[in-house]
């Protein structure tokens, strides 16, 4: 699907999605699904403006007003408004409204963002008129009726100078937990469906034709606003609350006026826990210039004022991209599938992957390449895949193999699944010997370099049941190793203080010796040149990733995979518990940078693998044999004629091992 398809399928997507939720007052999905999509449509409408259509939800508020109801046009448009979710978004809106405001300093109102239903309740000479929804924001519907049965809404205001003439308030219509709770235990009790949330309820009550329904179920109403015709009369956000406590009207009374960001950012902070003790629900704060007459000269872009923003929570849920699945082969040779996503935030952090569990769980959800996906992730939870938003799934994307992915991802390798188990396994290899095999990859001398943990001392070891991952080796106890019949004292002492040398080890050694598939040392050297540090590295988005220099998509991929398996994740914190991190790697310069180096001979100065070490610190690239693409070929003491004539052909620069130390000193 390419974008401007993509925008249009998404379009069409929450337009249903807002006709069940404002018209229905039924909605399917989650707000922050809803939200997630909208800012994805807002994102591509901004590539794209010629796309915008005028009855894109980017475009509308609310919806059209229920037949039914006598429909009345508001005096000044119900508005909605723009979300943000940090504080830099925050921050870029107070500096795009200070340009506008051309040095003029304001102050900040700060109020609870109730999650209810939007209605105007017009009072005439301190009598209650006419109460109108949203509806689509120019026109309501008239609920009069019902509005009048709510037992904290004034039918006639208290005595003030704006009981005189015409005032306008606005607010809210909630429904409290505690009566939304009440009520559905009642339903459950009497074998009836429960209701969705307290919005959609309250939403749903104000709109029935007959107001005894509505007086049986318990809605309050809570002010955020207050217009008079002569707008000078109300200069302020916060003289309007006032007022309406004057007037008998309830309005929330923890809104706050601040003067700079940080009080403003320390409101929002105070309220992410105790929101939940609120009575209502609410989605978030709203923040506007408490200055009205400021307020008003920002004006209004699209459907949402300029001069106020609503600080949206974390959602714990969100849409993405399934971009890949990728298997990962465990520690005991389970197979698991992990999907790769677009990156996308949820809970406040940022999520690139998720375990997919197993074979049969894909099949479940059906979750398919391509696929929007709904994501979520409470707490400190990892984050799963929910379920396939399957509208907008790509053309001709089909159902995954499992069995035909691990063919193509791990050619060399069989994998069975025995009755009754949902998680295939490498054939024939059992964890013992995926252990053996990693911990020699660790010790070998490209890796860590541990020379007296060998083959045999690795089997020693894992036969005898001491270590089961990697990390543990830095846990041998010497009591535990004369166990064993293959040490003595000596040999025993040796191989601890072997390990004990490689506490502190490079970072491009380590993280080669952790044996991330598709990581060698030369990738793994590009890694630590660039990111410098192993969290760093275990941090990185896709995207950071793949812009190191030969790390191509199944790398990043791969790397990816790695820091999100939850053994490789807690057998790093247990390097940690033994002290055992690599240095951070030190910017050696790029003075060889993309240099491609071949030797040939033995040189006389130095080991080959200390040459190679050399050589990529400073940014180059050793190659074992010459090629097309060599830059330079060393020659060391009895040199092959082949390599050399090999080099001649290709036009490669032939170098003394002299050269190559003025080269790399
Ligand atoms: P909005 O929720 O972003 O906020 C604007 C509204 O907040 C104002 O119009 C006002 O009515 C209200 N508000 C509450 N407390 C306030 C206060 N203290 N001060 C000022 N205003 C206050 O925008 P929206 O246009 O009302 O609706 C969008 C919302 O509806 C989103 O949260 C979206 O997730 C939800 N939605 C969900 C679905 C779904 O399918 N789940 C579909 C459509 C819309």
């Amino acid at each position: 699907m390419n974008d401007k398809q993509r925008l249009a399928e998404i379009r069409e997507l929450l337009n249903g999605y807002s006709y069940e939720y404002h018209v229905l007052d039924n909605p399917t999905v989650s707000d922050a699904v809803y939200d997630g999509l909208i800012s994805e449509l807002k994102k591509l409408e901004t590539t794209y403006p010629e796309l915008i259509t005028p009855d894109s939800p980017t475009q509308r508020v609310g919806n059209v007003p229920l037949a039914g109801f006598t429909k009345v046009a508001h005096s000044a448009r119900m508005i909605s408004l723009n979300d943000v979710f940090s504080r830099e978004e925050v921050e870029a809106w107070i500096e795009r409204t200070a340009k506008l405001l051309a040095g003029q300093r304001p102050s900040f109102f700060c109020d609870i963002k109730m999650d209810g239903l939007a209605c105007a309740l017009v009072y005439e000479d301190g009598v209650l008129a006419r109460a109108i929804t949203r509806g689509d924001g120019t026109v309501g519907e008239d609920v009069t009726q019902n509005i009048r049965t709510i037992k904290n809404v004034p039918l006639r205001l208290r005595k003030h100078k704006f009981s005189q003439g015409r005032t306008e308030v606005r607010g809210e219509v909630v429904m409290y937990k505690k009566d939304f709770e009440a009520l559905n235990a009642r339903r459950i009790s009497q074998g009836e469906p429960e209701f969705m949330n307290p919005r959609n309820l309250a939403a749903g009550t104000i709109r029935q034709l007959d107001p005894r329904l509505v007086a049986e179920r318990t809605l309050h109403f809570r002010a955020y606003d207050l217009q008079r015709s002569d707008s000078s009369e109300v200069p302020t956000h916060m003289a309007a609350y006032e007022a309406l406590t004057e007037l008998g009207i309830t309005r929330n009374q923890e809104a706050k006026v601040f003067e700079y960001i940080d009080e403003v950012m320390q409101f929002v902070s105070s309220w992410d826990e105790k929101r939940n003790d609120l009575p209502f629900n609410t989605d978030g704060l709203v923040v506007k210039i408490n200055d009205r007459s400021l307020y008003d000269k920002l004006g209004i872009v699209g459907k949402n004022p300029r001069g106020a923003v609503a600080y949206k929570y974390p959602a714990e849920q969100a849409t993405t991209v399934v971009k890949d699945v990728v298997i990962s082969i465990g520690r005991t040779g389970a197979a698991t599938p992990v999907a790769v996503f677009d990156p996308v935030v949820v809970a406040g952090t940022t999520v690139q992957h998720a375990s997919l569990h197993n074979a049969d769980e894909i099949a479940r959800k059906d979750i398919r390449l391509g696929d929007t996906v709904v994501i979520y992730k409470a707490g400190d939870i990892i984050p799963q895949v929910e379920s396939v938003i399957t509208e907008l799934r790509p053309k001709g994307a089909h159902r995954l193999n499992y069995e035909e992915m691990l063919h193509e991802q791990y050619p060399e390798l069989e994998f069975e699944r025995s009755d009754g188990e949902v998680v295939y396994r490498v054939k024939g290899l059992t964890g013992p010997i995926i252990l053996k095999r990693a911990l020699r990859h660790y010790a070998s001398r490209g890796a860590l370099d541990i020379d007296t943990l060998g083959e045999k001392n690795v089997d020693a070891l894992v036969d005898a049941g001491l270590v089961s991952d990697i990390a543990d080796i830095y846990d041998l106890k010497i009591d535990q190793l004369l166990e064993i019949d293959r040490f003595a004292k000596i040999s025993a002492d040796n191989l601890l203080k072997a390990i004990e040398d490689t506490k502190q080890p490079e970072l491009a050694k380590f993280l080669f010796g952790l044996g991330i598939r598709h990581v060698g040392i030369q990738t793994a050297t590009d890694l630590a040149q660039k990111f410098k540090r192993l969290d760093t590295i275990g941090t990185a988005s896709y995207q950071q990733l793949k812009d190191v220099e030969g790390v191509g998509e199944i790398v990043a991929e791969s790397i990816l995979v790695w820091f999100a398996d939850e053994d490789n994740q807690a057998m790093l914190a247990k390097f940690r518990k033994f002290s055992v991190w690599p240095k951070d790697s030190v910017s050696t310069g790029n003075k060889l940078a993309g240099k491609k180096f071949a030797v040939t001979g033995t040189l006389s100065s130095m080991s080959r693998d200390a040459a190679a070490d050399k050589i990529r610190q400073l940014g180059g690239v050793f190659q074992s044999s010459v090629g097309k693409d060599t830059d330079y070929l060393v020659i060391g003491e009895k040199v092959g004629a082949s390599k050399v004539v090999k080099a001649k052909q290709f036009g490669v620069e032939v170098i003394s091992e002299n050269s190559l130390i003025e080269l790399i000193s």
